[in-house]
């Protein structure tokens, strides 16, 4: 990271914990204007007018709770428990460094910001945090197989995770930015950001048909001069209406698609790379493909080292339906193995083999390669347990426009983010969304994924 660019993110964290105070104060004035100067002084003591006062007293206190209560949530999450990936080492210590640089203000020559080598670990096999993908049966990955790569954050990207610039950090399921809110919306936060929008949105519409009566009878009164502080809330909530309202109808609708903002912007033609763990079923079913997909790639996780007169990583380097080296390719089924040669039982096979624990002799089903190459590209550090622990994945494209995280219905989609109860949806618990227990995937994932399967002959034997 630059200076400028670390100027520029100290900028936005610093507006996104001014914001939320002046914030506040508008809501203090908010409640001063109404409360006091409106139901006490004026209602009250003016005009003996409880029959006004006492149902704007409460239902502003029922909107000023729940809109307070998710707003210092909200506030709380984003500051404390942001939805930040962690840094890769590389990162940690260029950011040590230019911290320290800005703190004693030297201009000495030392280690630039540039020198730090933000790709380091991507081509290590065992580079930390890979297995957190490659122990789930999908994920995102780039063309190559591997997880996506942050090159500011110096590690790997989760699914639907984006670097976001305005913090120069990874936000899990990235949303936005929003600096009335203390920094970036997204995972843990997001569910807050929905209800404190609504909660505000009608609050505001409230103090605007509060102070709009309340003007209209100072003006129809001999005697009586509108009050200045009515009309600044009244135009202070049009104001926080239209926002608030837009943001939550916004926000409502990504949550009923299950997208993010940002992944809203390239929906229509976002075309996701999943690396799909091959089971037996698939090798099974393997013709199929031959007549409408090109040659399929593949990846065996845990990495093989790389030695160097064998590029043995074969399978992975070539771009997915671009290169027609049908050599390196499962999937390339003019040539099919035979069941014969295996010793595979079709009728048997699907079902014992199992897919969560492929082994060895499934490898070699479908592999166009020799057999004996499996266990040649693994002499640097080969050992049956190694063998039994390789888990192969597929890559597939989604089709244009799909999403592979929408579930089965708008309802479901919007429960994963805002709870599983219409309670959970107006208050400030946790969200669903932000547990991640599921082995499939990081994210639970929804029928496009699920015809992918089909389609690629994974799905029978898949049951969750
Ligand atoms: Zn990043």
């Amino acid at each position: 990271m630059g200076s400028a660019a670390e100027r520029n993110t100290a900028i936005n964290i610093w507006t996104a914990r001014i914001l939320p105070i002046i914030l506040s104060g508008v809501i203090g004035y908010a409640t001063y204007v109404t409360i006091y100067l409106l139901c006490v002084n004026y209602l009250f003591r003016r005009h003996h007018d409880n029959g006004f006062a006492i149902p704007v007293l409460v239902v502003y206190f029922v909107l000023f709770v729940p809109m307070m209560t998710s707003y210092a949530r909200l506030y709380y999450t984003t500051v404390v428990d942001p939805p930040y990936i962690s840094l890769g080492p590389a990162a940690i210590r260029e950011r040590a460094y230019m911290k320290e640089k800005a703190k004693i203000r030297s201009e000495e020559d030392g280690v630039g910001a540039g020198e730090y080598d933000l790709t380091e670990g991507k081509d290590d096999p065992d580079s930390p945090g890979l297995e957190l993908f490659y122990t789930k049966d999908v994920f995102v990955s780039d063309i190559d197989g591997k997880p996506k790569w942050c090159s500011h954050c110096a590690n790997w990207k989760p699914d639907r995770a984006h670097h976001d610039s305005s913090s120069g950090r990874c936000i899990a399921k990235m949303d936005h930015f929003c600096p009335w809110v203390g920094g970036p919306v997204g995972e843990t936060n997001f569910k807050f950001f929905i209800q404190f929008n609504f909660w505000t949105a009608s609050y505001c519409l409230t103090l605007l048909i509060v102070m709009g009566v309340a003007i209209r009878r100072q003006t129809g009164l001999e005697g009586e001069s509108i009050n200045p502080h009515f009309i600044a809330i009244l135009a202070l909530a049009s104001a926080f209406f239209t926002f608030t309202s837009s943001m939550t109808g916004n926000a409502v609708v990504m949550a009923l698609k299950n997208l993010t903002t940002i992944e809203h912007l390239v929906a229509k033609s976002a075309v996701h790379v999943l690396a799909i763990r091959k089971t037996s079923y698939y090798e099974n079913r393997n013709k199929r493909l031959s007549s409408t997909h090109g040659p399929l790639q593949e990846i065996t996780y845990p990495l093989a080292h790389h030695t160097p007169n064998r590029p043995i990583f074969h399978n992975a380097r070539a771009t997915i339906n671009i290169e027609p080296d049908t050599e390196r390719h499962v999937g390339s089924l003019s040539n099919p193995p035979s069941d014969a040669a295996t010793g595979y039982n079709q009728n048997s096979g699907a079902v014992h083999n199992g897919i969560r624990t492929p082994s060895p002799v499934q490898h070699n089903l479908v592999q166009q390669r020799p057999t004996t190459q499996y266990s040649t590209d693994r002499t640097d550090n080969s050992s049956s347990r190694d063998l039994q622990a390789s888990r192969i994945f597929v890559l597939v494209k989604t089709n244009p426009g799909d999403n592979p995280w929408a579930l089965s219905s708008p309802l479901l989609n919007f429960k994963t983010v805002m709870g599983f109860n219409i309670v959970q949806w107006f208050l400030p618990t946790a969200s669903p969304c932000s547990v991640h227990e599921n082995s499939e995937s990081q994210f639970t994932l929804g029928p496009a994924v699920d015809s992918l399967r089909h389609e690629y002959g994974f799905q029978d034997e898949v049951s969750y």
